[in-house]
């Protein structure tokens, strides 16, 4: 019989016992092992021991002293061939999109360049501590299988779609309901529910998409809510005011932007809504309400993106940031970028830890305020290595359903 592979990282090591929600300090739910100990056998967490609690001889040692080790990021919002136009001016979401984002996507039809691309963004992504996440492809349906493959690959937990969008936008990346539909099938058929994979349901913004697409995105999910737990659905939502104005338009007999996927049967329990920034009160009960009739969990999940680079301090009127149904962290989305937020998100609320300053584990983990939201600043596409020498020290490990990258947050200090 085959010895296992035993690998012993010595660091300084946060961990969750439980969602730390909004507290101040998250309570005990953080916990911080300085110069712990993180057992991984055949790459899965097996313990975390504290520092007079080394293990014997059987276990293969690295020395991490002076490194924060984490577990991995989960960005919940993030689009894959918007790598190439990071930090691309756009005075409104509408010109960012016409102008950088639709000319990338578009040259995804290419499967090569989907291939490439796949393998670009999501070491980026491992390379910066985030070992799962929920992705938007392109409308092409090679983008899709090249993300799921790539993911597989890597052993990362992955959601991701092809992306539908019959309407207002360029020719090439126009698709229409039939052929979306094959598409979404052959994939669905192919990844959900397969390793850590899962597909997501993917019309890109109700502008975007007719109201026969929107239901068969629908049918999808009803056809599907049996299988591995059900689809995923996410798009965006309520971004700017213009956006907000225009499917009002589109969508005259809606009440809101919101209330467009609700009456097209979009919302539910595996629903992540991008950006949710100009939503009111009876959209937030809209988004309690979808969650009290999913068994799994309470609420569909808005992604705070743009949100972030206000702050709830900040947030104007009106901002759902004040109220949120349930929010995740996620980069900031104009443009969308995975590597400076995920590692940038864990600052001292304090001020302790800035990009620049320097800022020490000990010193950091005293302080237990850790901000888990991320902030704007994705214009300037710095790159933070994730280790003194350019690269994670482990792969990514699973346990009990939590993912565990050993990120060596030294980096922080270097602006
Ligand atoms: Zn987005």
């Amino acid at each position: 019989m085959t010895e296992p592979i035993r690998l012993a990282l010595c660091g300084d090591i946060l961990h969750f016992q439980r969602d730390p929600g909004w507290d101040d300090d998250g309570g005990d739910a953080a916990r911080f092992e300085p110069d712990g100990w993180l057992l991984v056998e055949d790459g899965r967490v097996q313990a975390v021991r504290a520092a007079d609690q080394p293990p014997d001889a059987r276990w293969t040692r690295h020395d991490w002293r002076g490194h924060l080790i984490l577990p991995g990021f989960i960005d919940t919002h993030v689009h894959a061939p918007q790598l190439d136009v990071i930090g691309s001016y756009g005075a409104q979401l509408l010109d960012w999109l016409q102008r950088y984002t639709f000319p990338a996507e578009a040259r995804y039809a290419d499967p090569e360049q989907s291939r490439r691309g796949a393998e670009r963004f999501l070491h980026a992504l491992l390379a910066h501590g985030t070992t799962a996440a929920l992705v938007y492809a392109t409308v092409h349906k090679t983008s899709s299988e090249a993300l799921f493959a790539t993911g597989q690959a890597l052993g990362m937990r992955l959601v991701t779609g092809k992306v539908l969008m019959d309407r207002n936008c360029p020719d090439d990346l126009r698709d229409d309901v039939a052929q979306a539909e094959r598409d979404c099938v052959d994939l669905i058929d192919r990844w959900h529910g397969v390793d850590r994979l899962a597909y997501a349901v993917t019309p890109r913004f109700a502008a975007t998409s007719s109201r026969a697409q929107l239901s068969m995105a629908a049918r999808l999910l009803d056809a599907y809510r049996d299988r591995a737990g059900g689809l995923y659905m996410q798009t965006h939502v309520a971004e700017s005011r213009d956006e907000v104005r225009w499917v009002a338009e589109l969508f005259p007999e809606s009440r809101s932007y919101l209330d467009v996927y609700a009456a097209h049967g979009l919302l539910g329990a595996r629903s992540v809504l991008a950006h949710g920034i100009w939503l009111d009160d009876a959209d937030r009960a809209l988004l309690r309400e979808a969650g009290r009739r999913s068994p799994s969990v309470p609420r569909p999940t808005c992604s705070s993106a743009a949100a972030c680079s206000t702050g709830p301090g900040r947030a104007p009127p009106g901002c759902a940031w004040r109220r949120p149904a349930t929010w995740a962290a996620a980069p900031a989305c104009a443009p969308c970028a995975p590597w400076p937020t995920a590692t940038r998100c864990l600052r001292c609320r304090a001020s302790a830890c800035r990009p620049g300053r320097a800022c020490t584990p000990p010193r950091w983990a005293r302080r237990r305020r850790l901000d888990w939201r991320t902030r704007s600043g994705t214009s300037r596409p710095e790159r933070w290595p994730t280790s003194s020498s350019g690269a994670g020290p482990t792969a990514p490990c699973s346990s009990a359903g939590r993912t565990w990258h050993a990120a060596c947050m030294s980096a922080c200090s270097r602006g």
